[in-house]
């Protein structure tokens, strides 16, 4: 069956109409899907391994028949475990069709058939009677449903469904329990993550001041979690305000309420300081004795030895509505509040007596507009000092008291950036389709707040729509953008830029400026520490063949994947530069977007050795001749080529389909490249050969 579906192209800007198979969308989610990264994750499975040994054996022992439920089976891989382990029978329940399916014939492969039996729904459709799809409810609950915030994946009603109706009282739960863990910490890194810092701008007549608006203050954000790989995050980057301590643990063998709660503890300072940020991680207990451990600890808790990579769970960032100074010794309580699916916390001085009475848990809601408009990684870049310097130092050079200027990107600061330094008349391009509440409301919030209100005008238009009368009959003299653009998922498509600036060409003087004046694109071929465990096939997984799902990637990967780049963002996943960087393509904003296609192709060096596992592609925007920004490499550390990435962007990591394994540095030439973009549908469509 076909599908048509409606799509802005993030890079043109064009309504599409896309002819979709039905099961795109489930060739996606499993091409992407983190079931490689789980079935990678060794520390994981030993310990699931161990858990349901020991829980079986335990059932046994009582003397009583081993039945399991598997909530959320994937491969199926928990259920052989438990068949192996002696388990009578095992339900394997997966709501994920394709997995399902999947699951049917690994189970069948290992010689499982008889044990488990793979049910495809959703755990809380499942009937339980002598002709249901369970005979009797089970006395093993297994599942594996955590995400990194622990709950978002609906862990807790999932397990309260569970223990109403589908297995017995004194049932033995694998994992046991699981237990979150928060420490308290004052980084400027991270709290820049959640609120506009002010702007200096030294304009020609004098320094100026940027302010957020007030909204900003005290507001509470958004309750989605912010997860990231901590252990890339520098000690020195952040102050420890408190130890580690546990917050609330959940015991997943006695019924689990989802019903939205709070916890509260007492904290003790151990350093003066401003609060700002609630780190969280989580461990679970594969048994009740607490002797079989998976931990998300991150490196400056547990010894590095014991630090297992993966990506499918990783520690969270919470920010406080607000910095809260603390004082060391003088105790503070800190409060977890959490609605089914999601934990966002308070800080409070302790005062005296606790109020332990009914607490109201009203989710958190953004009044600010900004944490709708603004994701972390923005809010990061746009407090980037020395990105904004750039941009007001280029700024400077083109405005001057006469300059008409429109500006083309989301959510930005541009506009007041280049009203600060003189233009006579702004005018700012909100585009209709992007989030465009927000973005008003925003503006609106921040404009008062600077006093602009009257001195930037914002037009709410597609800009191919645009009337000489949206700018009281002046042509444009200074066309700028960051650019950046909401929907923009890989680096190119905030070429979008030049798709709009195309577009009011008309509106433009002869002379304009435009600013980036282009943009290039740049390509290095690089072996991932860790990343590539993502995207490479299993094999086999704690002896199981679970090779049927290394196929199923592959095909969905095949289906339109493997010819696409994925978003990554890899301050956060160390690599080692393999060849040197080099420019594949440029684009020129001053001209408008040519009707042909810009192609390229060539080789690459490898200049030391490693295992080439993909190449890493970025855009670098080039403000005028000599001030660029780079959204990827910003340097290559050292000589063994470890790289420092552009931390508020993502990059673009297009995997080879295969490694290639370089012992001593090869010839030149090891890999070829064709790298095109074409100008009608804004896509960049790349071959490697190896
Ligand atoms: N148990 C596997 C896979 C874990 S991933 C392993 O440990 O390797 C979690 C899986 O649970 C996903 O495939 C998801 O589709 C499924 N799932 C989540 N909630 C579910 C529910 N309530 N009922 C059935 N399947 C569920």
């Amino acid at each position: 069956m076909k599908t048509f579906c409606g799509r802005a192209n993030p890079t043109t800007g064009s309504m599409e109409w896309l002819e979709e198979a039905e099961d795109y969308d489930y060739h996606q989610e499993i091409a992407r899907s983190r079931y490689a990264d789980m079935l990678h994750d060794k520390d994981r499975n030993v310990k699931y391994y161990e858990g349901i040994r020991a829980a079986v054996s335990r059932v046994k022992e009582r003397g009583e028949k081993a039945i399991v439920l598997d909530i959320g089976t994937g491969t199926g891989l928990l259920s052989m475990m438990a068949a192996s382990a002696g388990a009578d029978f095992c339900y394997a329940i997966e709501v994920f069709k394709p997995m399902a399916n999947a699951a049917v014939k690994i189970v069948e492969k290992n010689g499982f058939s008889d044990k488990i039996k793979v049910i495809s729904k959703h755990s809380t459709e499942v009937t339980v009677s002598p002709d249901g799809d369970m005979e009797c409810r089970a006395n093993i609950l297994v599942t594996e449903l955590f995400d990194t915030e622990l709950i978002g994946e609906g862990a807790l009603p999932t397990y309260e469904h569970a223990h109403k109706y589908l297995v017995q009282e004194g049932c033995e739960a694998v994992p046991h329990r699981a237990t979150v863990y928060v420490q308290l910490v004052e980084s400027k890194r991270m709290w820049s993550w959640n609120k506009l810092f002010p702007i200096h701008v030294e304009a020609e007549d004098g320094e100026k001041m940027i302010v957020p608006p007030s909204e900003m203050e005290n507001c509470p954000g958004v309750p989605s979690v912010c997860d990231i790989q901590l252990n890339q995050m520098p000690w020195s980057d952040f102050t420890t305000l408190s130890e580690v301590v546990t917050m609330f643990s959940v015991d997943f063998s006695k019924p689990v309420q989802s019903a939205s709660t709070c916890y509260r503890v007492q904290l003790e300072p151990v350093k003066s300081g401003k609060a700002q940020i609630v780190l969280s991680w989580w461990d679970i207990d594969m048994d009740p004795s607490g002797m079989i451990k998976c931990s998300m600890a991150p490196y400056w808790v547990k010894p590095t030895s014991a630090l297992q990579w993966r990506d499918h769970w990783m520690q969270c960032v919470y920010f406080l509505p607000n910095e809260e100074p603390v004082l060391q010794g003088e105790k503070v309580c800190l409060t977890a509040y959490r609605d089914e699916y999601s934990v966002w916390y308070k800080l409070q001085k302790a005062r005296g007596e606790e109020n332990k009475g009914a607490v109201h848990v009203e989710s958190p809601v953004c009044r600010c507009h900004a944490h709708l408009l603004w994701n972390r990684p923005r809010f990061g870049e746009l407090n980037d000092q020395t990105r904004t310097r750039q941009y007001i130092k280029a700024l400077r050079k083109v405005l001057n008291t006469e300059s008409v200027c429109l500006c083309i990107s989301d959510g930005s600061l541009l506009p007041v950036l280049a009203h600060c330094l003189g233009a006579k008349q702004v005018q700012y391009l909100i585009l209709v389709f992007r989030s465009v509440q927000c973005s008003l409301a925003f503006s609106s919030h921040l404009f008062k707040a600077n006093h602009l209100e009257d001195k930037i005008k914002v037009i709410e238009a597609r800009p191919e729509l645009l009337k000489p009368s949206h700018f009281e009959d002046k042509k444009i003299s200074v066309l700028v953008g960051e650019p950046f653009f909401s929907t923009s998922l890989l680096p190119w498509h905030n070429l979008y830029f030049w798709y709009a600036r195309t577009a009011v060409t008309s509106h433009l003087t002869s002379s304009v400026t435009v600013l980036p004046q282009s943009a290039s694109l740049h390509m290095m071929v690089v072996e991932f520490q860790d990343l590539w465990r993502i995207r490479s096939p299993c094999g086999t997984c704690e002896g199981f063949d679970v090779q049927t799902m290394d196929d199923m990637i592959q095909d969905s990967l095949n289906f339109r994947e493997s010819k696409e780049a994925e978003p990554h963002p890899l301050w956060e996943y160390p690599c080692k530069s393999l060849s040197d960087p080099q420019e594949v393509l440029t684009f020129d904003f001053t001209k408008t977007v040519p009707q042909h296609c810009l192609s390229t192709e060539g080789s690459v060096n490898l200049l030391r050795k490693g295992r080439s596992h993909g190449a890493v592609l970025w855009m670098e925007y080039h403000l005028d001749a000599d001030i660029s920004i780079s959204t990827g490499l910003i340097q290559i550390s050292n000589e063994k080529g470890n790289c420092e990435w552009n931390p508020h962007c993502k990059q673009a990591v297009y995997f080879f389909s295969s490694v290639i394994e370089s012992e001593t540095v090869s010839d030149p030439g090891a890999i070829t490249y064709t790298i095109n973009f074409d100008t009608k549908t804004g896509e960049i469509a790349m071959d490697f050969k190896l």
